[in-house]
């Protein structure tokens, strides 16, 4: 399923497997002038090219590796002369899917992507009418990492979902790291934040501030319970609640111990 709109100049693109006209899990990619950001889902492939298909691209950056961000980078480069951007830690799993090692839920819901092989992306990306920066934000997974337009003070900013206050999170996710890049971003200026999978988030600079005071809370709290002796599961249900229908469809891959391990850096 695909849907598009538009805000300002800018063209959200939303993939993603769709039930009774619904996403199951939403997938932004974004056009600004020839730039695409992110190329979403294999699973909405025809329906992106069909899209696209009157659309000048002439650089791809992909926010990091993993198979909803990178999903059409091979046949969109194939088709076309693009110049394809990944930070130089996630350009192998990029050029080598395999070793993104997918549970059977994620290529159900994403798919598998094919390889394709970026270059290291500079600092700064120019399109007809931008500037954007890249800042590197790991945390997520590694060379993950965000673009900022600093005159209309837009952040691009992947998948350190900032506008999720959960502790629901994969094994491979670091929060300290998060925190870390959270505090980098709090230093721009932010006024929307254009997010991976819930896409435009007005008031960003007090998104940034909230993911980061939840975050920081939290670990405070796991801490001082952990030093009590609380157990891990009763730690995660005090500070989390009770997991998610997600921890059994993802046979524990997603789940709110995975977030407090993280923060008592036991992964
Ligand atoms: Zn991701």
């Amino acid at each position: 399923m695909l849907k598009t709109e538009k805000y300002e100049d800018l063209t959200i693109i939303t993939t993603g497997r769709g039930f009774l006209g619904a996403y199951i899990y939403p997938v932004y990619s974004y056009l600004l002038d020839d730039l695409l950001i992110d190329t979403g889902t294999t699973i909405c492939r025809n329906q992106l090219l069909d899209f696209l298909d009157d659309k000048v691209i002439k650089i791809i950056v992909n926010t990091h590796a993993h198979e909803d961000h990178v999903g059409n980078n091979a046949i969109l480069n194939e088709r076309r002369d693009i110049t394809l951007y990944a930070h130089r830690e996630a350009i192998k799993r990029i050029e080598n899917p395999a070793l993104l090692d997918l549970r059977r839920y994620q290529k159900f819901t994403w798919g598998v992507p094919q390889s394709s092989k970026p270059s290291e992306i500079p600092s700064e990306i120019k399109t007809k009418s931008h500037l954007l920066e890249v800042i590197h934000t790991p945390g997520h997974c590694p060379g993950h990492i965000c673009l900022y337009e600093p005159t209309k003070k837009w952040l691009f900013s992947g998948d350190l979902h900032v506008g999720k206050l959960s502790l629901e999170v994969q094994p491979f996710e670091n929060l300290l790291q998060i925190m870390t890049s959270l505090e980098i971003l709090t230093n721009y200026e932010v006024k929307e934040i254009f997010c991976a999978h819930l896409g435009h988030i007005p008031n960003g600079n007090m998104v940034l501030q909230n993911k980061l005071a939840f975050l920081k809370n939290a670990k405070e709290h796991a801490e001082k319970l952990y030093s009590e002796h609380l157990s891990l599961k009763e730690i995660t249900n005090q500070i989390a609640g009770k997991e998610t229908i997600m921890k059994v469809i993802t046979k524990g891959h997603m789940s709110k111990l995975n977030g407090i391990k993280s923060l008592l850096q036991m992964q």
